[in-house]
């Protein structure tokens, strides 16, 4: 049996970043650079007002106060996105709006606030010292400099800094696209009338919430069933041409384990992964299009374990991200609570004040308790029980308050 690690690994080791290509800044939200962002202008691009009231010469405002104010001639104004270089004479001062350009020979604003407001001859309260309230062009950043690194992915913030440094394109990595099956003749679609022996496909919904909390990109969801010419096409053409595909079920023991049965003669390797839930699992690459595939167990439970362990890293790999960076944290037990010696127990946990508890019954089956946890305590093979205080590996949950 593989270790999760190892299996993580091998599927890690077959895919690398999707090739890069230029969008528009104002698409690249959660797109993660594939080249560096060099700025195109000075930040800010030219001295100017954070403040309306009054551009002056400091020199001409020695000993200006409330009770003694300096009162000088307006000559003009200037608003943000005047584009005339104005010049300021001594002696005079000039209105002036937040953002608009400062007017040569200028050293101060007086804000507006410290003044009468008068547009035409202004008394003023105030002896600013030289450089108050102006930004400097190139305060901010300077024209050239990196003003976001290849590997980072883009927020809103980061998105408005490219966009104020006039980088008009970006370079990133596509989000990948996913298709999804569900497999099994029991399943049907939600709000179908269900005769005995039939369930509800919960997966083919959860797994494609789960590629969209991922951000990535959800191209195809289908349904296959156990037969294996149903199954078969998956070794087609895939529609929306995906980068990664997703089948859920049929990979166990039994003989309608149709997904192994197929594509164990179609390039993927079914292995058994020392874990709890999701012993069975296979990856590999199908299809005339080597499209790389990551075959789920079928329990619910499963299926969403294995997304947290395998396909998240696999999807941020793709993504041009870390793939292993996806905010694990340390948790305390508030509580003991069993586990199987052997195997990694991957125990659906709330984390609460007092520390983690897990979150209901554990069957792979029980949706009941996986729908309430928000991470998934990492047990240690070794450990036959946690223990109340033992610190465990924790993964937020995807899509969940922990993530
Ligand atoms: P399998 O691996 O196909 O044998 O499935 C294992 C268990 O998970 C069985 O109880 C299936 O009915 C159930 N199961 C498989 N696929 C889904 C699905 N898409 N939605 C809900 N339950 C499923
Ligand atoms: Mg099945």
């Amino acid at each position: 049996m593989r270790s999760f690690i190892e299996h993580r690994d091998h599927i890690l080791a077959d895919l690398s970043p999707l090739p890069a290509r230029r969008v528009p800044v104002a698409e690249s939200l959660g797109l993660v650079l594939a080249e560096d962002v060099v700025a195109r202008v000075d930040l800010p691009g030219f001295d100017n007002s954070a403040m309306d009231g009054y551009a002056v010469r400091s020199a001409d405002l020695v000993g200006a106060s409330a009770d003694s104010p300096v009162v000088l001639p307006v000559d003009g104004d200037i608003a943000a996105g005047d584009t005339t270089r104005h010049s300021l004479a001594a002696g005079r001062v000039m209105r002036i709006m937040t953002g608009a350009p400062m007017p040569d020979g200028a050293d101060a604003i007086v804000p507006v606030e410290a003044s009468d407001g008068s547009a035409v001859t202004v008394s003023l309260m105030l002896a600013p010292e030289a450089g108050r309230h102006i930004r400097p062009r190139g305060e901010d950043v300077r024209l050239g400099t990196v003003v976001l690194r290849a590997g980072q992915r883009i927020g809103p913030g980061h998105l408005a800094l490219a966009a104020a440094a006039n980088v008009a394109e970006v370079s990133v990595h596509p989000r990948p696209r996913v298709a999804v099956y569900s497999t099994g003749n029991e399943l049907q679609t939600v709000g179908s009338e269900l005769a005995f022996g039939q369930i509800v496909d919960s997966n083919g919904a959860m797994l494609a919430a789960l590629v969209r909390a991922a951000d990535a990109e959800l191209v195809t969801i289908g349904h296959l069933d156990d037969d294996p010419s149903a199954v078969r096409a998956l070794l087609e053409p895939i529609p929306g041409s995906p980068d990664l595909l997703l089948t859920a079920g049929g990979v166990s023991m039994g003989a309608y384990d149709t997904v192994k049965e197929v594509l164990s003669e179609g390039g993927v390797d079914f292995v058994k992964v020392a874990m709890r839930p999701g012993m069975p699992q296979g990856s590999g690459r199908i299809g005339p299009a080597r499209t790389p595939i990551i075959t789920l167990p079928g329990n619910p439970v499963s299926s969403l374990v294995s997304f947290q362990v395998f396909v998240l890293p696999a999807l941020r790999r793709l993504a041009g991200l870390d793939p292993l960076a996806d905010g694990a944290f340390e948790g305390v037990a508030a509580v003991d609570w069993p586990s199987i010696p052997g195997r990694v127990d991957f125990t659906r946990v709330l984390v609460g004040p007092d520390g983690l508890r897990p979150s209901g019954g554990q069957g792979s089956h029980q949706l009941g308790a996986l729908a309430d946890a928000t991470a998934v305590a990492v047990v240690p093979a070794t450990d036959d029980h946690v223990v109340a205080g033992q610190v465990l590996t924790c993964l937020p949950l995807l899509g969940t308050l922990g993530a």
